[in-house]
């Protein structure tokens, strides 16, 4: 930081921060710079960043809040911090999705939507009305009869007047919300037989009779076999009052009462077998109305240059932007520039092969991120602290100098931006480079390096020593056992694609952004019935009450061995069960849900944060009670429940399969909801090593990856191989890309400039041909 003044008004002093595994950590971070932060993974990156900047900078600004109004927010913790000072205002841009809900879109998270609006109200024809009349959130409102003016004149209304574009049928959301019958009825047995799939609902049990002894169906008749009539009173039946079995009951079919018990509920409040049907049996079908655009008659009516807006916003962002340069109306001038400026954005940052009308919620960690970066770029906000959770993330290499580009932007534009990440064409654009260390978890929490890149590069650390380490190609590479064949793959922007996927081997599925990666592997091996299992990042579901422990099955031989040696029962030590703290039903956290902002927590406490009742943690085996084991990292588990008084063998493997993955840092008790994707991703790998055989697809296993640790994935890709199973893995980093086996490289651009397969062969040939992308910038990483 030489070239900086030791002002402090430059800087963001922490002094003392012991967030998590930080040990005792100062550090001076310059202000309207570049900062990236490095270390392997679990060595403290996210706690310092995170957990302790931006969440001291959060926690600030809520204390700015009236009093009024922080009677309703609970006081988020000081993070465990000395002292910090000289932050600014923090915005967090990681890799959260943009949420599920199914109003939202490309087109209104970013504003593009309400500009097409405006410009379909100006310009389209014939004209109805205001923006809104074409805004699928907006419904379609008849006002007829009478109006009074302010005078007491009355007006009849004749016409209906839209004041919305919203489809009647699907209520703007472009699908139906439906059931899938063959998940909750087997039509072939009759109910006697168990014809009804749902959990709870036994052949011969109380909820059973109240169908075969209605009087109003056959039990002993196959499903498939019921006349009309059956078949609506099973299924579709309104309530009604009946006499059966003796008494007066209610009578409902079969898809309106799971409506109402089930389906109307919040998943996550359900018993999780009941949460796992509810989610197998869940269906969306297009809405037929609207045709899935989301939008009434009227709306669709109107149209520039023959489109109607549902068009335009279904058109690939660098199409759309083609399309916007023709008009040539002076009155819309404006908004076309702040329409063309969007679109170039959301080129520039590689997201171009989207379109405005894409449900949020589809689009992967990466794409969500750069789009929240779209909407900070157009910002008038400056000095602000942007907060980066590796933001290269499921990009190309060829694609990573744009976003670099960007990040330098931000910083010029007088913010401080802070970034954690791994790759080193974006380490090295860093003005200050801070370095976590030296290993992981309790092994890690220290400052290893702080200065230039330059310096970096010389630097005696883990990260240093790995910036100029190159992978070389493999000597040979494996013959596959057999193929997966996909022909004629053409979901998205996939062109009728024939190709055969090795097994047996390590597969690499390459291409920049877009060029259909996912759709192939994800939308082919998918649905064609093949056995295939996808070892992803996505959340865990109910992930705030899991843990490690609960997640991999580890709790049940602890809760066992405990009930053993206390004599009590197992169900003591779970904290989902009897043994939960009443005060935070085991949460160990309270969380407060405040309809208008993000749910905030606090830590319960009573328990403070343990999550079980008092009582429980009395008893103990080999010396620890049930709290204490769940804060052991994984590793020191390992050794605990390998010998002596504490050993639990089935305990013992799940943890080394653990550890194998490279998460012996984790703590069995922490929420699975605090874990990165990388995270997630291995310790669901974790539960199938046990597995013989089998297909398994990752997709990018090396973020939140440091360079070392890419070496120990690569390891345990080999040892999956090795012990018979195929692994297909998507990725952008050339160190796996030169450890494959077989290489599928999609392209040659993104979205329509992509879909085709340009390169099948070993990562030799994809080398020494050079005749794509993937391969230009593979070629020059072994070279
Ligand atoms: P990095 O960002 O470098 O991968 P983290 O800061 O996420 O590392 O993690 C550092 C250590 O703190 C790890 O051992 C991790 O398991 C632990 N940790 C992270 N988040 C939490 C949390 N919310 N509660 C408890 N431990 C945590
Ligand atoms: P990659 O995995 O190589 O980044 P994808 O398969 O995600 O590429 O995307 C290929 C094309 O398919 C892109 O144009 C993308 O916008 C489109 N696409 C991907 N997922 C969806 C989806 N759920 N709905 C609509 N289009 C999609
Ligand atoms: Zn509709
Ligand atoms: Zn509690």
């Amino acid at each position: 930081m030489s070239e900086h003044s030791a002002d402090t008004h430059d800087l963001i002093r922490v002094q003392g921060a012991r967030q998590n595994n930080l040990k005792d950590v100062s550090v001076e971070i310059p202000k309207r710079r570049l900062s990236v932060f490095t270390g392997v993974s679990g060595s403290g990156k996210s706690s310092l960043v995170f957990g302790t900047i931006a969440a001291e900078s959060r926690r600030l600004i809520d204390e700015t809040y009236s009093t009024f109004l922080q009677g309703f927010m609970p006081n988020l913790p000081r993070p465990e911090v000395d002292v910090i000072e000289g932050l600014t205002t923090a915005i967090l841009v990681d890799q959260e999705r943009l949420g599920a809900n199914p109003r939202s879109t490309l087109g209104t998270v970013t504003d593009g939507h309400a500009m097409l609006r405006q410009l379909f109200s100006r310009l389209g024809a014939p004209h109805i009305g205001g923006p809104t009349a074409f805004s699928f959130n907006i419904p379609t409102t008849k006002v007829g009869g009478v109006s009074v003016t302010e005078s007491g004149k009355k007006n009849v209304i004749k016409q209906e007047i839209y004041l919305g574009g919203m489809c009647p049928a699907c209520e703007g959301r472009g699908v139906v919300s439906d059931l899938n019958l063959r998940a909750i009825v087997d039509e072939s047995k009759s109910l006697r037989d168990g014809a009804i799939l749902v959990p709870g609902y036994k052949a011969d049990g109380w909820m059973v009779k109240g169908f075969s002894e209605s009087g109003l169906l056959d039990g002993d008749k196959p499903i498939k076999d019921y006349t009309e009539t059956e078949r609506h009173d099973f299924l579709h039946k309104e309530k009604t009052k009946i006499k059966a079995l003796g008494m007066n009951m209610t009578y409902q079919g079969l898809l309106p009462k799971l409506r109402e018990a089930m389906f109307s509920k919040d998943p996550e409040q359900l018993q999780p077998h009941i949460k796992a049907f509810v989610e197998r049996a869940a269906a969306f079908a297009p809405c037929e109305t609207c045709g899935g655009t989301r939008l009434n008659e009227s709306a669709r009516s109107s149209k520039i240059d023959g489109l109607d807006i549902g068009e335009v916003a279904a058109m690939q962002i660098t199409d759309l932007a083609t399309w916007l340069r023709k008009i040539e109306e002076p009155g819309v001038a404006p908004l076309i520039g702040s329409l063309l400026h969007l679109c170039d954005k959301m080129t520039e940052i590689g997201l171009g092969y989207l379109s405005l009308d894409r449900p949020s919620g589809t689009l992967s960690g990466g794409e969500a991120q750069r789009t929240k970066m779209v909407r900070h770029l157009g910002s008038a906000l400056t000095d602000v602290t942007y907060v980066f959770d590796e933001p290269t993330v499921g990009l190309h290499p060829h694609d990573i100098e744009r976003m670099n580009k960007l990040l330098l932007d931000l910083r010029d534009k007088g913010n401080t931006v802070l970034v954690v990440e791994h790759k080193p064409e974006t380490i090295a654009i860093a003005d200050h480079v801070v370095d976590l260390g030296p290993a992981a978890g309790s092994d890690g929490g220290t400052i290893c390096f702080e200065g230039t890149f330059g310096e970096l590069a010389k630097a005696d650390t883990l990260t240093g020593r790995h910036l100029g380490h190159r992978a070389a190609l493999k000597e040979s590479v494996r013959t596959p056992s057999d193929h997966l064949k996909i022909q004629g793959a053409s979901s998205h922007n996939l062109r009728d694609v024939d190709v055969d996927v090795p097994l047996g081997v390590l597969t690499v599925v390459t291409g920049v952004a877009g060029s259909g990666k996912s759709s192939l592997i994800h939308g082919s091996l998918g649905a064609d019935g093949h056995d295939v299992e996808f070892v992803d990042q996505s959340a865990i579901k109910g992930s705030r009450r899991s843990n490690p422990a609960t997640y991999t099955g580890l709790l049940e031989p602890i809760r066992k061995a405990f009930a053993k040696a206390n004599g009590v029962k197992p169900a003591l030590f779970s904290a989902n069960s009897e043994g939960a703290c009443p005060t935070c039903k085991g949460n160990g956290m309270i969380y407060t849900e405040l309809g208008f902002m993000e749910t905030v927590s606090s830590p319960c406490e009573d328990c403070g944060g343990k999550r079980f009742q008092a009582l429980v943690l009395e008893y103990l085996l080999g010396g620890l009670n049930i709290a204490e084991v769940l804060d052991l990292s994984v590793a020191k588990a390992h050794e605990f429940f390998s010998e002596g008084d504490s050993k639990v063998p089935a305990a013992a493997k799940i943890l080394g399969r653990m550890a194998d993955v490279g998460l012996g840092y984790l703590k069995l008790g922490q929420p699975l909801n605090t874990l990165s994707g990388g995270e997630r991703q291995r310790i669901k790998l974790a539960m199938h090593l046990g597995e013989k055989g089998g297909t398994y697809v990752l997709d990018e296993p090396t973020t939140g990856l440091h360079l070392a640790d890419v070496d120990n994935l690569l390891a345990l890709l080999d040892k999956l191989v090795d012990a018979g199973k195929s692994v297909i893995v998507i990725e952008h980093h050339q160190a796996v890309m030169a450890h494959a086996d077989w290489i599928i490289d999609l392209g040659p651009g993104a979205g329509h400039d992509g879909g085709q397969v340009v390169f099948e062969g070993t990562p030799a040939e994809l080398v020494a041909k050079k005749s794509t992308l993937t391969g230009e910038h593979l070629a020059a990483y072994v070279g």
